[in-house]
């Protein structure tokens, strides 16, 4: 048989509307395309100090930030095993593929898993939250995990409100939140909210590539670390600390600092309320074109409760029977536009579009005309007019 002839790529400028990794400023590639550095250098402390310093006014923390070179999962793992020792229990409040995945993460490393389990299109129920922790009278929970922004799902969960559960029950848990896809996007508190290990990633809203991630830490966590058991080596917080830029047990990923710079350069010139209400404003538009598509039994919001709808991320269910991969083969075969899939169970049912970093609303209207186009000529039943409507949206 012979090779089939791969598919000319569709000319004109590659639309990417994946919810991560994300787009990336040209001034922020353009940082990062900075010459080897000796990450011992008093320059470059300078240039981390400065990135150090900048994370936490994101994360709305004055404790302490410890960072890694690897994605989301490496902070992840690094906020279980510097915490948490073997046989602990751990309470994971569902929202959809990624809450599993972090619970899979802790079951593995031997940590006994309990879960608020929850409709993937509504999230937990803060009463059942109460209930579980109010119930574990001995305290066997050491830690709450929440995922902020559950990018799978496209629902958020209300971390100040898994914060008052736990005060109002008098649990000393420790309070873990994923904030990979939502700082620099969704409001986030870390201090205000009393989060004691917020985990993120370079990817998403801070507009990097691929391999920075961090977790910020709390005084209370810091106790629990000096007392934890869980094997660790790379990401030991303690042994960390002894190294020059408190940090790192290895090589410094320098180039992803001098992106990071610019990154948050750029956030605090727009303003950190302001880039939260423009990801609020785009949100709304594509909310609003997914609403009008979803008449004539067309694709719908995968989220049903308006409370938690993400301001990063949508997630669109596609009709019975529809297949989300071949719209999306469409879209970017025929349009070069790229969209996120459907995650986990999700698979083939749901697509996903990203709506956070370097985003405007010519991006977003590219974005939504052209997934209506592809609905359009694969036979995809919806109402027209999910531009007119999110054009609405954004003029009002
Ligand atoms: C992307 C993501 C992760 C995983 O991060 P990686 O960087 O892919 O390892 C975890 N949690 C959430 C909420 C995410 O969006």
């Amino acid at each position: 048989m012979g090779a089939t002839p791969k598919p000319a790529r569709p000319r004109g400028r590659h639309f990417f509307a994946n919810p991560g990794p994300t787009n990336i400023p040209d001034s922020v590639l353009l940082a990062t395309a900075h010459h080897t550095v000796d990450f011992n250098d008093p320059s470059f402390a300078e240039v981390y100090w400065g990135c150090v310093e900048g994370l936490k006014r994101v994360l709305r923390t004055t404790q302490h930030v410890f960072l890694y070179t690897g994605s989301g999962h490496a902070a992840w793992e690094a906020s279980l095993v510097n915490l948490l020792s073997p046989g602990d229990a751990i309470l994971i409040l569902e929202s959809g593929h990624f809450s599993q995945s972090w619970g899979r993460m802790a079951q593995e490393f031997g940590l006994e898993l309990r879960t608020v389990p929850a409709d993937w299109r509504r999230g937990v129920e803060m009463e059942a939250v109460r209930a579980a922790l109010a119930a574990d009278t001995a305290h066997a929970i050491k830690a709450v995990g929440v995922v902020h922004n559950e990018t799978s799902t496209g629902l958020t969960t209300p971390v100040a409100a898994v914060r008052a559960a736990l005060d109002a029950t008098g649990h000393p848990a420790l309070l873990l939140a994923d904030t990979i896809s939502s700082l620099g996007s969704l409001d986030f508190r870390m201090d205000e909210w009393g989060v004691d290990a917020a985990v993120g990633g370079s990817q998403k809203g801070l507009m990097l590539p691929t391999g920075l991630s961090f977790t910020g830490v709390s005084e209370k966590a810091m106790r629990a670390h000096a007392e934890s058991r869980l094997p660790k080596h790379y990401f030991r917080w303690s042994a960390m600390l002894q190294r020059p830029l408190k940090s790192f047990l290895g090589t410094v990923p320098t180039s992803l600092f001098y992106g990071l710079q610019e990154s948050l350069r750029l956030i605090e010139e727009e303003g950190l309320d302001k880039v939260l209400a423009r990801h609020s404003r785009l949100a709304g538009a594509v909310r609003a074109a997914v609403q009008r598509w979803s008449g004539n039994d067309g694709p719908q919001l995968f989220c049903l409760d308006p409370s938690r709808y993400s301001d990063s991320v949508t997630a669109v269910l596609m009709p019975e029977g529809g297949d989300a991969d071949a719209l999306r083969r469409v879209a970017l075969q025929r349009f070069n536009l790229s969209l996120g899939g459907g995650l986990g169970p999700l698979g083939g049912r749901v697509f996903r579009i990203g709506h956070l970093g370097d985003l405007n609303e010519p991006m977003i209207l590219g974005t939504l005309a052209t997934v209506e186009l592809a609905m359009r000529v694969s036979g995809v039943p919806h109402r027209a007019g999910g531009v007119e409507a999110a054009l609405d949206a954004l003029a009002a």
